[in-house]
């Protein structure tokens, strides 16, 4: 069976949770939480960040870090993972369900301006596969209207909008090392904080609302409760294992790409002969091999290539259900019909995708996928 992703170990893990244990210090903030944070610096320039357990908990701190209260509104697309709602939904926020744009399951910037009243604090968006939404569009309507924007990138670590790295554009960002991200530390998340308005509270809401951060760097005589927070910083361990990643992000973006762009063109065919329908990028985005997709034409034809590709030893996978189509959004709130996004749920189908998928196994997957539409 060809699954449909497998985490991957460079081998230098062990070394650095050897020496993370050796050090004797693996909680939270320790030697390799600072390289993790000084590589991110170097290699993409983000001004601040911070490790934390989770691309979730990033999402929560960010909404900590805007203050949001009960009944501020929160724009995001509905096609997306739970945390990005829940992270605002725990804070009281009402979510306020974007529709995908029609060539790609991100929000479409055109639609937001109406959803915009006087309660919206914040826009959230979601770069799906790694794909850039369009960011001078929006961050010229959040200017416009006085609200934050934030980037959940859980996807999208190594890729650009305009040459810009993701995650450097919205007011906070938040990235995922879960084990099913290109950069992985089993469970594992990074806060960014590119407007500065936000570095001191970041630094306490992640410390467990302390100033304990400060303390150890001398610059106070005693730690103490200074605001809300939580525990959001991961143990040294963790770090000291995507440390090993981080040093191998180059050979691990290089294959995956590689991958991404191999079905890409044999797969063009069938979107040529509109079998099938290939992902479209727009010319400000990249794509960082996070993962690839094909959209079939409807939920049935995309139900029997599944049940088709599992008799032939491959597993595919469907991706999200509309959060606004969820047991729990719909038996609280209003539905509304939002076309693109159900659409993109009904036919989006993902293919294996990690490093470890070998040359001739990504040729079978593709063969496979010829017979299926050609014995049709
Ligand atoms: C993976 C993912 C998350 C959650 O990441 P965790 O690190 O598991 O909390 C959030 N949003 C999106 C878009 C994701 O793909």
């Amino acid at each position: 069976m060809i699954p449909f992703n497998k985490p991957y170990m460079t081998g230098d893990e062990l070394y650095y949770i050897k020496d993370a244990v050796t050090r004797g210090k693996i909680s939270g903030n320790g030697y390799y939480t600072k390289k993790c944070h000084n590589f991110f610096k170097e290699k993409f320039n983000f001004r601040n960040c911070l490790l934390t357990s989770s691309c979730t908990d990033a999402l929560e701190m960010a909404a900590i870090l805007i203050d949001i209260k009960e009944g501020d509104e929160v724009i995001m697309p509905s096609y997306t993972f739970v945390s990005t709602a829940n992270a605002f939904i725990l804070r009281g926020a009402k979510v306020i369900f974007a529709d995908s744009s029609r060539n790609n399951p991100n929000m479409d910037a055109e639609l937001l301006e109406i959803l915009i009243t006087p309660k919206t604090k914040a826009i959230v968006v979601v770069h799906y596969a790694g794909v850039a939404c369009d960011m001078d569009a929006i961050m010229k309507l959040a200017k416009k209207n006085s609200i934050y924007v934030i980037e959940d990138a859980a996807q999208a670590v190594d890729s650009y909008y305009k040459e810009k790295p993701l995650g450097s554009i919205g007011h906070l960002s938040a990235f995922s090392f879960h084990e099913t991200k290109n950069i992985i530390s089993g469970e594992g998340g990074m806060l960014v904080i590119n407007d500065d308005q936000f570095d001191n509270r970041a630094e306490i809401v992640w410390e467990k609302g302390t100033n304990r951060s400060a303390f150890f760097r001398g610059e106070i005589d005693k730690y103490s409760w200074v605001d809300v927070g939580s525990s959001y910083l991961p143990s040294d361990v963790t770090a000291a294992f995507l440390y090993a990643q981080l040093e191998n992000i180059n050979k691990i973006q290089k294959r995956r790409k590689e991958l991404w762009f191999y079905y890409y063109h044999q797969l063009k065919e069938l979107g040529d002969k509109e079998f099938i329908q290939l992902p479209k990028v727009p010319d400000y985005a990249t794509i960082n091999g996070h993962l690839f997709y094909i959209l079939c034409k409807n939920i049935d034809e995309r139900t029997s290539l599944i049940a088709y590709l599992l008799e032939q030893n491959v597993q595919s996978v469907f991706h999200y259900v509309p959060l606004h189509t969820s047991e729990y959004y719909s038996s609280r709130y209003e539905r509304k019909l939002l076309e693109n996004c159900e659409s993109f749920s009904e036919r989006l189908l993902r293919l294996p995708l990690y490093y470890e998928l070998e040359q001739e196994q990504q040729s079978y997957i593709i063969a496979q996928i010829f017979n299926f539409f050609e014995n049709k």
